[in-house]
């Protein structure tokens, strides 16, 4: 099964939105009931790969509230912490797998799909012999260092006719949801301009501050929260960028970037302004600018907390579980033959811009994007 080839192709941007058609606007929770009716089927089995802070914290817990997921297996290099886990959720000795004997998941027919959620680098690999042992792989963002790697993770997932999705968990929460309904609803008028700043301060020492595991610095792990926002919201992909960059003389920004701002033009005639840092007391926000109305979310893409004002107005807008939502939407695509909404090539797109913007703030000018 294929992916599809449009990162942001119009039909996927109305399933995210939970949009049927531009004309019936159904509200997300009225959808999100109808999911639930559908006949129970089996859920399909997830192994969860490396066992850190956002897989322990957001995702193994939220299997509990998934309807179509299922947690059956961990996949881990440290052997101590991948007993305690595997204990915590039931499972059993045979269901712990390491970095060495991955390959031996094709065995077990109850792992249908591989979760990396590991540092960037390292996710085209996993990927690859994950695919290559016959399961299908979600990749946490940014979906791997260069966009050479993602290609790699494309083909593999391809050729060994499986799904990949891209951990876009945004795309699967409901106040980002009804942010996409309204940009296309019309109700803003044409959109003018889109603003997105996420960031925060990153302490020095862990892999986020090294290149060679994290494939860039705020860029790439939180200022792609920007640059995604402003995609979903415009409802295209830009066409060109211009960008400044500037970083801390600090150890922790010797291998990695700091602060960028950059702008992005779409073809719809709407321009972006974004903003990341690893210097920051933390932003985590975006506004939306159309002709007649204006609509602003902050904090946009959270964990929870969410709010989303329309000109002015707090929306009332009940939370979900994105984690478990963005589960059973994969499984749902690999148990009945659906598009995922947030496919490799929309990482790949995501990381083919992130390269334009270093190169037009290393080159002063201002980039195309292909
Ligand atoms: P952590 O450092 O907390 O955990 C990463 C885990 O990856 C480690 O605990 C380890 O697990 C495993 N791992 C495998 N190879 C390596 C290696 N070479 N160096 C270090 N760890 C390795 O990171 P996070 O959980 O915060 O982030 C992991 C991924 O999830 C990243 O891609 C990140 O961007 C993404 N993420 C996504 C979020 C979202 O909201 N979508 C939020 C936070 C992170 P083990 O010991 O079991 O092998």
């Amino acid at each position: 099964m294929g992916n599809g080839t449009d990162g942001f192709s119009r039909r996927d941007l109305l399933m995210a939105a939970g949009a049927l058609s531009l004309t019936s606007l159904e509200p997300v929770g009225k959808l999100l009931a109808a999911d639930r009716d559908q006949q129970p089927e089996k859920p399909v089995g997830f192994a969860i790969l490396g066992l850190g802070s956002y897989a322990q914290n957001q995702i193994m817990p939220s299997f509990a509230d998934c309807k179509k997921a299922k947690l059956v297996a961990v996949i881990s290099g440290t052997p101590d912490k991948a007993k305690r886990v595997a204990e915590r959720y039931n499972l059993p000795p045979t269901a712990i797998y390491n970095y060495e004997n991955l390959e031996n998941i094709k065995n077990n027919p109850e792992i249908e799909v591989v979760y990396i959620i590991s540092p960037p680098s390292t996710h085209r690999d996993f990927t690859l012999r994950s695919a290559a042992a016959g399961k299908h792989v979600c990749s946490e963002k940014p979906m791997e260092a260069t966009s050479k790697a993602c290609q790699e993770m494309i083909d593999a997932c391809k050729k060994a006719g499986k799904l990949l999705q891209i951990g876009y968990r945004s795309h699967y929460q409901n106040h980002n949801l009804r942010a996409m309904e309204i940009c296309r609803s019309g109700q803003l008028g044409p959109l003018r301009s889109l603003i997105s700043e996420h960031g925060f301060n990153m302490p020095n020492g862990t892999w986020r501050t090294k290149k060679s595991l994290a494939g860039g610095g705020a860029l790439w792990d939180i200022g792609i929260y920007a640059l995604q926002a402003v995609q979903y919201l415009a409802g295209t992909k830009p066409t060109e960028v211009v960008a400044l960059r500037h970083d801390l003389k600090e150890d922790r920004f010797k291998d990695v970037d700091d602060v960028s701002h950059f702008a992005l033009s779409f073809p719809n005639g709407c321009l972006a302004n974004c903003a990341t840092g690893y210097s920051w007391a933390g932003a985590n926000n975006y506004r939306v600018m159309g002709q007649y109305g204006r609509l602003e979310a902050d904090p946009a893409t959270g964990y929870s907390g969410h709010q989303l004002r329309l000109n002015g107005r707090l929306l009332e807008i009940a939370d979900n579980n994105q984690f478990a939502a963005q589960m059973d939407h994969f499984a749902d695509c690999i148990r009945n033959q659906k598009p995922v909404r947030t496919p490799g090539e929309m990482g790949l797109q995501d990381i083919r811009i992130l390269e334009a913007i270093l190169l037009s703030a290393r080159e002063g000018r201002s980039v195309k994007i292909v």
